[in-house]
């Protein structure tokens, strides 16, 4: 299911998939500005292109599948369901043309929201309630003091310090390019910013790339610190002495391989030494013959590196040499290098979690 929507400025979608629980949850996202042309577009023309163009942008996912679109547009579901192809506008002409490589079908869904621009209005209207914010706007309306001894309250001491960034667009208050989150939403921020358990740095990382509020850092220190969850899996984490690898010269030149096993399934991880892109797969067996198995299909998508570099386990003994040589014959230089740790310790550690994580959630409780 693709559930599509279109503001004045922009466009968005989301691939939704059943699951074994017969909810829908999302799988991927796709959003994008229009351009000056589109914003003059009619809005029905405008939701469209936002069906169509998340269709296309999903459509190694839909190809071949019936596809049911979800708008909260009403008019669209008969312009996309029943009218003629020559009945409908011009415009829309052009998109129905580009729809019609999919199997779908609209449906109306109202809106429930939870759009961007409820959660602002929220934003604005809780802005307007907090005592700090609130004397913030004065300041960056009236000019701050010279002096931070000047101000009483220690937050609004921290924004003193802040002011250069800080500014009052429309009711909300933004530091950069980030949005001031008031004092009642900041905890339902944490657990959007901590969504996926990384760790600290990462999840600063994330939140500055939208949201600030005074003391933001350590706000998410404690709340991690906090988190029941990466303290039961985390302790597991152990530091290993870092061993530096000199950088390959393009992708998929050398690929560290290991097998991993989380919640008693069995994994085999690669990691591209150059882009740090991840291929996890899952396998019932851990035989070498597995292994070859599923690393023939990724090197049938991605082609056969140069050096693989794996751990001493037994499934990279004898037939997994053997499997490297013939590879080195298609390839001429296919190696393998052994070595006790294959993935940098961090890395494990991130992966480990994210696997764990995401059988949690996709893991039947019953
Ligand atoms: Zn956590």
């Amino acid at each position: 299911m693709v559930s599509a929507d279109a503001s004045e400025y922009g466009l968005g979608g989301c691939i939704l998939q059943q699951q074994d629980d017969k909810q829908w949850k999302p799988v991927a996202y796709c959003l994008r500005s229009l351009t000056p042309s589109e914003r003059r577009y009619a809005q029905i023309e405008k939701e469209l292109l936002a069906s169509v163009w998340s269709c296309e942008r999903f459509y190694v996912y839909l190809r071949g599948l019936h596809v049911t679109i979800q708008t909260d547009h009403k008019p669209l579901v008969p312009l996309i369901n029943i009218k003629d192809l020559w009945d409908a506008p011009l415009r829309c002409q052009r998109l129905l043309m580009r729809l019609m490589k999919y199997h779908c079908t609209a449906e109306y869904v109202p809106a429930t929201g939870q759009s961007p621009k409820g959660n602002l209005d929220e934003i604005k209207r809780e802005t307007a309630l907090d005592e700090v914010l609130v004397q913030v706007a004065s300041h960056i309306r009236s000019g701050w003091p010279k002096y931070s001894r000047d101000i009483e309250s220690t937050t609004v001491k921290l924004c003193w310090e802040n002011q250069d960034n800080l500014s009052l667009v429309q009711g909300i208050l933004t530091h950069g390019n980030r949005i001031v989150i008031p004092a009642k939403m900041r905890q339902d921020m944490l657990l959007r910013i901590h969504e996926c358990h990384q760790g600290i740095s990462k999840s600063r990382f994330r939140a500055a790339q939208a949201v600030w509020w005074p003391g933001i850092g350590s706000d998410i220190a404690q709340y991690i610190e906090k988190c029941s969850f990466c303290q039961t899996k985390q302790s597991a984490r152990r530091a290993e002495p870092l061993i530096l690898t000199p950088l390959p010269e393009r992708p998929w030149q050398r690929l560290a391989c290991d097998l991993a096993e989380v919640s008693g399934r069995h994994y085999i991880v690669l990691v591209d030494y150059f882009s740090q892109w991840i291929e996890v797969h899952h396998f019932q067996t851990t035989t070498s013959l597995a292994v070859i198995y599923l690393l023939k299909a990724t090197f049938a998508c991605f082609g056969i590196p140069e050096v693989i570099v794996t751990d001493n386990g037994p499934q990279f003994l004898t037939e997994f040499n053997q499997f490297a040589k013939s590879q080195a014959n298609n390839n001429s230089q296919t190696t393998t290098h052994r070595k006790t740790s294959t993935l940098a310790p961090g890395l494990c550690g991130v992966l480990n979690l994210a696997l764990n994580w995401n059988i949690e959630l996709y893991t039947p409780q019953n």
